[in-house]
């Protein structure tokens, strides 16, 4: 009877009206109609990256985006800084590490951001970057890096590429990729984007253009030249994933509908701080703080006596609610309430409202109600 309710940082819920959108006959994704569908998308796109230059759709998952942003911009042998604040990090570590580039590695303690001073101190002494490879939305923490900030570090100690991961917040808060200086921003579609999986997006500007022009890349399948080409005439290399960008275009709708990108990450924003006042009100710990905490997902440690994995298969045997747990090092110690795409503060006062009642069946020792009047307190102040 009971359909699950998805709280986790991706897969997210899908909106009815997607649903709906992607119910639809394929056609050949060499008509006319699917370049009219492909240009009015990519049209709607843009605004949520914050950019007027090339968002290119590749049919694959965020990871085949990350990939093809690091190798065709870097040749074997280059050097490069990953940035790494949790396991999505190490994720372009590992990409960079398989391709051969030689990686130098800042890295943070999971549940820290890293600041422009981190990164400022780290590239003092180092040979020439080519590339600076980041995570905006670490999944596996809950946190948020000043990526604006960190951009504007690489670009005026360094001729090197911002390369950003926004696959867990692109849709969810506000990128302004011209305006902050990233060359690349990858973001995938079962995150913010509300899509199914399936779908990643590559957008890139004209400094990008010019290093990928100028790299000998070996990517055949991922081979963004190529993408561009086909671009330009409203259609993809290969076969697209059709059924998917009938869906986007019908999320870029909704975004639209609500007031535009600044809209949906005031929507998450407020998320995040109900969420956050909850659990603080229930005396459960969180990961990060305040100042670099997401937007989209929020990491929240193990409240005292209960083991979060009893905690968890409680939620989802008896209220039919279902959390992440940690990822890595963090597994047992931290759950991931996800708050990301189609969420709303209802969603966050129902969820909060289970979490309690799990705890009151799980015998721990707090104020029934708490947490949902600290959640209902913080989103009441957001409409006065
Ligand atoms: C989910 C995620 C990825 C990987 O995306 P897939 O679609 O699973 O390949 C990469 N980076 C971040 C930050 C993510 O949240």
């Amino acid at each position: 009877m009971y359909e699950n309710i998805l709280r986790h940082p991706g897969p997210t819920p899908i909106p009815k009206r997607v649903e709906l959108a992607m119910n639809h006959n394929i056609m050949s994704h060499r008509s006319a109609e699917f370049v009219a569908l492909y240009h009015e998308t990519i049209n709607k796109v843009k605004p949520i990256f914050g950019t007027k230059e090339d968002v290119l759709l590749l049919p694959s998952g965020g990871t085949a985006a990350l990939e093809a942003a690091a190798v065709n911009t870097v040749a074997k042998g280059e050097d490069v800084v990953v940035i790494t604040v949790g396991a999505f990090g190490d994720y372009f570590v590992s990409i960079c590490e398989r391709y051969g580039f030689n990686v130098h590695k800042l890295e943070k303690s999971w549940g820290e951001a890293c600041t422009a001073q981190d990164l400022a101190h780290f590239l003092v002494g180092l040979p020439p970057i080519k590339a600076v490879f980041m995570t905006y939305n670490e999944t596996s923490t809950g946190i948020l890096n000043p990526v604006d900030e960190l951009a504007k570090v690489v670009h005026e100690h360094t001729d090197a590429l911002v390369i950003v991961d926004g696959v867990s917040c692109i849709g969810g808060v506000e990128a302004k990729m011209d305006d902050w200086g990233i060359d690349i921003l990858v973001t995938g579609s079962q995150k913010s984007m509300m899509l199914p999986p399936g779908l990643s997006f590559v957008a890139l500007n004209q400094r990008a253009w010019q290093v990928i022009e100028a790299n000998q890349t070996e990517a055949y399948y991922l081979h963004l030249l190529s993408y561009r080409e086909w671009a330009k005439q409203g259609m993809t290399p290969n076969t697209p994933t059709v059924t998917l960008i009938y869906g986007l275009r019908e999320v870029c709708k909704l975004i639209e509908e609500e007031g535009g990108i600044a809209q949906s990450a005031a929507r998450h924003t407020l998320m995040r701080d109900m969420t956050r006042a909850a659990m603080k009100a229930l005396n459960i710990p969180l990961l990060a703080e305040d100042a670099y905490a997401s937007p989209t997902i929020t990491a929240i440690k193990a409240p005292q006596g209960i083991e979060i994995s009893t905690l968890l298969a409680h939620l989802k045997q008896h209220y039919h609610i279902d959390f992440a747990g940690g990822l890595g090092s963090l597994q047992g110690h931290i759950f991931r309430f996800g708050h990301m795409g189609y969420c709303f503060p209802s969603d966050v006062l129902q969820a909060v409202s289970l979490i309690e009642a799990a705890l009151q069946d799980l015998h721990y020792t707090f104020t029934p109600g708490a947490g949902v009047i600290a959640a209902q307190e913080v989103f009441l102040a957001a409409h006065k």
